[in-house]
C-alpha cells in the first residue's frame, strides 16, 4: 500500500524533498502522494514533523 497524508499535515515540504520518486506534491489544502507513483519507501514518513504520513 501506498503511503498518505493525512490533515495534519502543516505543508513544511519536507517530506517532497526526500521522495525518490517524486510521488509528493503540493494539494489544494496539504501536500499529497500520487499512490500510483508511490513505491512505499517510508522516507517520507520519518520526516515529517507532525506525523502526518502513514500507510494507507
Ligand atoms: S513512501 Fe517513499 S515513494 Fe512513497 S511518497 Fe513516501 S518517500 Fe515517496
Ligand atoms: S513532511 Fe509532513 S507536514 Fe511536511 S509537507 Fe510532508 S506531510 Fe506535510
Amino acid at each position: 500500500m501506498p503511503r498518505v497524508i493525512s490533515d495534519a499535515c502543516i505543508s513544511c515540504g519536507s517530506c517532497a524533498a526526500q521522495c525518490p520518486v517524486q510521488a509528493i506534491s503540493q494539494g489544494d489544502s496539504h501536500y499529497e502522494i500520487d499512490p500510483n507513483t508511490c513505491i512505499d519507501c517510508g522516507a517520507c514518513e520519518a520526516q515529517c514533523p507532525v506525523g502526518a504520513i502513514s500507510e494507507a
